[in-house]
């Protein structure tokens, strides 16, 4: 894949945390999203407050997606995120545990990818409103490759796990 591309490419971006005030930590990660070279954010969905799923008892996460329009390949972009989770102070590795930030690749144009350690689009999408609701904010008639029609995946409109915030 071409990091030279000349034509720039719509790239969503899933925000979460349930740490250390995490409305502060997601606005720090936009911010961050905004430094990255190549990249602009051109769009990021309200804040969702939404209980935790998986087997592990902890605080309610805060999540958003960023639209990004970046040259970078999604490589390049994962490369990214995970410095940037870094720099926010990511810490521990459980998955679906407690964190500080959690920045996930979920689609970069029309790109799929299944390599050992990044899969696009992200695995997961189609059955998490948390993700579903904020994504189909900024994209309702965006094709997720493989899955089909984002406000076509999002049908519960009234989950009740999940509530915006303003
Ligand atoms: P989930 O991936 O189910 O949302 P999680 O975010 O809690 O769970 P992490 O511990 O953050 O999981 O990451 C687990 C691994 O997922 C990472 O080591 C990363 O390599 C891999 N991964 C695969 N595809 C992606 C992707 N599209 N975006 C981010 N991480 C990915
Ligand atoms: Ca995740
Ligand atoms: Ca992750």
């Amino acid at each position: 894949m071409a990091s030279d591309a000349t034509e720039p490419t719509s790239v969503f971006v899933g925000i979460g945390s349930n740490m250390e005030n995490p409305r502060v930590q997601v606005q720090r990660a936009v911010r961050a999203l905004g430094g990255i070279r190549e990249t602009q954010v051109s769009a990021v969905s309200s804040l969702y407050l939404s209980a935790p799923f998986g087997p592990v008892e902890q605080p309610d996460f805060v999540n958003a997606v960023a639209r990004l329009t970046s040259f970078l390949d999604p490589r390049q972009i994962f490369g990214h995120l995970q410095a940037i989770e870094k720099s926010l102070g990511r810490v521990r590795n459980e998955r679906w545990g407690p964190r500080v930030i959690d920045l996930d690749l979920l689609v970069h144009g029309m790109t799929v990818m299944h390599e050992d350690d990044l899969t696009v689009p992200h695995p997961g999408i189609a059955e998490r409103n948390f993700v579903l609701l904020p994504l189909q904010e900024l994209a309702p008639d965006l094709e997720i490759p493989g899955l089909g029609r984002v406000a076509d995946l999002a049908v519960d409109e009234n989950e009740p796990r999940i509530s915006r915030l303003d």
